[in-house]
Parts: structure tokens; sequence; C-alpha cells
């Protein structure tokens, strides 16, 4: 029996919903089998496309906000929009990309949101 783990606080640490322990990743967002620590199997889990339309809603709100205020504040030539915003825009997805995987990992956990329901159960 394991205690309730907040899913934000192990979600952001990208750690086992259900121990807190392992890392939920063995690649940059492949899941791992099952959690080496407690063995929980997260062949029911499967979080889809949720953390991507995050990511890009959270990201494009953010970067379009700043473009538009950098463009009508400045006026720079267009070369400047390439270099803030292409890095920006590549490391802040692949960055965010995996704790919001991991939170809606944990989060299905957690709220026993799968079709295979016994596979969640302590
Ligand atoms: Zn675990």
């Amino acid at each position: 029996m394991y205690p309730p783990l907040s899913p934000f606080s192990t979600g952001l640490r990208c750690r086992c919903p259900r121990c807190g322990e392992a890392p939920i990743f063995s690649g940059l967002l492949t899941l791992r089998p099952t959690c080496p620590a407690c063995g929980l199997d997260y062949a029911a889990i499967d979080a889809g496309d949720g953390p991507a339309v995050f990511v890009i809603l959270i990201l494009g709100f953010l970067v379009v906000g700043l473009a538009l205020w950098l463009e009508l504040k400045y006026e720079p030539p267009f070369w400047l929009h390439m270099v803030l915003w292409t890095p920006l825009i590549l490391g802040g997805s692949i960055g965010m990309l995996r704790p919001f995987k991991a939170t809606l990992v944990a989060l299905q956990y957690r709220h026993k949101a799968s079709s295979d329901i016994e596979l969640l159960k302590e």
C-alpha cells in the first residue's frame, strides 16, 4: 500500500506516480514498461496527445505575445525574431513536454482514468 502522492509533485519531477521514487521515462518521452522501484505497470497509462496540446497552447501564447510586443515596441528586423523565437520554441517545447507528460500520467494514475482499470489497482 502506497500513500497517495500529489500528481503535480511526482509529475514535475518525472517520477513514478505511485511510489514517487523512480523516473518514469527511459528516453526523452518513452515511458518505462514498469516502475523499477515499486513495479507499477505503465502499460495501461497513455497520456496521448494531451501533453503536446498543453505545450502548444501555453508556449504558443507566450511566444506570440512576446513576438507581438517586441514587434510593436521596437520593430526589429525579421532575422532577430528568428534568432529569438526559434530556440525558445524548440527548447521550450522539448523542455516542457517531459514534465507535462509525467503530470498527465500521474493524474491518469491518480484518478484511475484508464480503459484497463485493473492494471492501475494497487
Ligand atoms: Zn513506482
